[in-house]
């Protein structure tokens, strides 16, 4: 007897929201989206999920499936990247990996070296999830430049800043930012020669790196038979193809994954051990990665990775024929980043108006690319993350990437007003003298964001209104110092989750 609408009504309301997103399939969107491109993939996640979506993951005793699911997974998991004794977890996600990972290592260190202050070093490149840890768990980030060239970790460099307050070093496998693999066994050699735990974030290229190796590609060892690799992330929501919401992190034993468990005897409710952050969790979401894990199998994957590796060869060799185009580094797998070269804007910033207009013009044709802003004298850049799907999509994006360009050229630059950015700094704690920095109110915020094309379309107080272009906004916040990026962020992501 329900008296609210008819559910064919709601899921056609559904799909009509639905409508003003970025497609999530045929190989358009560069970010965000891994596509297998193989028919009924999404169909089987789908039935597996809705089978499980009402078992409550948190106890296993009472829905024991859960547990068998779960360690079919990281025996999987554990097969393709584990050492023996290694032994995991899933979570729901890459965050949530590396969020246990760090509370693991401060927690082991505490037990066994009775380390309070504690402090993890991280490489520039590291994923902004782990700086998410360090605010969340109290570890302090300690992050070391890496190489300008290669945007490869410096071994040497993340040696000399172990301290006895060290509970992890980082490496990556590869970055996000720029798809290249660190040098993983110097990195944990150092951090086992110093007794320090070493993670590997392999969140991205762990379902990948290992398949493209059986492919016939060449890929350093990054696994946890690596000497001194303690723990390691990889997402089943990306080069798994398992829909979001499916990560695992694995250990060297069950000693260390120890510290990761939370367990409460100490209230009158049900006894409390929860293994990851969360309480009540639907074991859909593990149900489906299991089922897609099964189902494309390790020649399937073998498969799948051949074709990533066949679309980054051809975009890289479709790059380097547009002039001013630079790739940069050397990325693995499939990760690409770009970024443009030549004149300079009329206030230095040309490059990255440019970048960023470029953007926006392929967005107008229906691509996605992520724009990543200038970063500790790192480039800025378009991000593409290429899947098998994107395969018989690249003659077309170079093809819009040259049309693209010279639209983009022919905009006037993006520049941001100086005295806006005068402003602005005296709102920054690192550049205000003596340490006195004014807070900046409601009203400051709302004019900055307003000045980026941003604030609320009928100026009552609602939600802000999404603009076409990203150029005016990213121009600006570039322009800005860190903590000023991050306070103007948050409070731009708060006005549009408004109601
Ligand atoms: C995606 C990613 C993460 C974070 O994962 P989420 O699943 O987005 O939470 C961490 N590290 C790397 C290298 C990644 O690519």
């Amino acid at each position: 007897m329900p008296a609210g609408r008819p559910a064919a009504d709601v899921l056609d309301e559904l799909r009509t929201l639905r409508g003003a997103d970025a497609p999530t399939r045929g190989g358009r969107t560069f970010a965000y989206v891994y596509d297998a491109g193989l028919d009924g993939l999404d169909e089987l996640a789908a039935a597996a999920y809705s089978a499980y979506a009402t078992v409550n993951g948190l106890d296993m005793t009472v829905f024991p499936s859960v547990a068998r699911l779960e360690n079919d997974l990281i025996r999987s998991a554990a097969a393709l990247l584990g050492a023996p004794g290694t032994q995991g977890t899933f979570t729901s996600g890459g965050t949530e990996s590396i969020l246990l990972a760090v509370k693991t290592a401060r927690d082991h260190a505490r037990a066994e070296r009775g380390v309070t202050d504690p402090v993890m070093v991280l490489p520039s490149t590291a994923h902004a999830a782990f700086h998410k840890a360090a605010a969340y768990l109290g570890v302090e980030a300690v992050v070391v430049p890496v190489d300008p060239g290669t945007f490869r970790a410096d071994a040497d460099a993340i040696a000399a800043a172990i301290t006895d307050r060290t509970v992890l070093v980082v490496a990556s496998a590869p970055s996000y930012a720029h798809g290249v693999i660190d040098p993983v066994a110097q990195i944990a050699g150092a951090a086992a020669d110093r007794g320090v735990l070493c993670h590997v974030d392999a969140c991205i290229g762990g379902w990948l790196l290992p398949y493209l190796r059986r492919a016939g590609r060449e890929v350093p060892p990054f696994e946890m038979s690596v000497r001194g690799v303690t723990s390691l992330s990889v997402d089943l929501h990306k080069y798994g193809y398992a829909d979001k919401g499916a990560s695992v992190v694995l250990y060297r034993d069950e000693q260390l994954r120890r510290h990761q468990y939370f367990a409460h005897a100490g209230w009158p409710g049900y006894p409390v051990v929860n293994p990851t952050v969360q309480g009540t969790k639907s074991a859909g979401l593990l149900a489906q990665a299991w089922a897609v894990l099964r189902h494309v199998g390790e020649d399937g994957y073998t498969e799948l990775a051949r074709q990533v590796a066949g679309a980054s060869d051809r975009l890289l060799a479709g790059l380097a024929g547009i002039e001013g185009v630079r790739v940069l580094g050397r990325p693995s797998c499939g990760l690409v980043a770009f970024t443009l070269e030549g004149a300079e804007g009329p206030h230095g910033e040309g490059d990255l108006s440019l970048l960023l207009h470029l953007a926006d013009e392929m967005r107008l044709r229906g691509w996605y690319l992520q724009p990543q802003l200038r970063f500790d004298g790192m480039p800025p850049n378009l991000h593409l993350t290429l899947t098998p799907a994107t395969v018989h999509q690249v003659d077309a994006l170079l093809a819009d990437l040259h049309e693209a360009l010279t639209a983009a050229r022919a905009l006037t630059p993006v520049t941001v007003d100086p005295g806006l950015i005068e402003l602005a700094a005296a709102f920054d704690p690192a550049s205000a003298p003596g340490g006195e920095t004014p807070q900046l109110g409601p009203d400051e915020i709302a004019a900055v964001l307003a000045f980026a094309g941003l604030g609320d379309a009928e100026g009552t107080g609602g939600a802000t209104a999404l603009p076409d272009r990203m150029a005016p906004v990213l121009v600006l916040l570039d322009a800005l110092p860190a903590s000023l990026k991050e306070r103007l962020l948050a409070e731009f992501v708060g006005s549009i989750f408004r109601i």
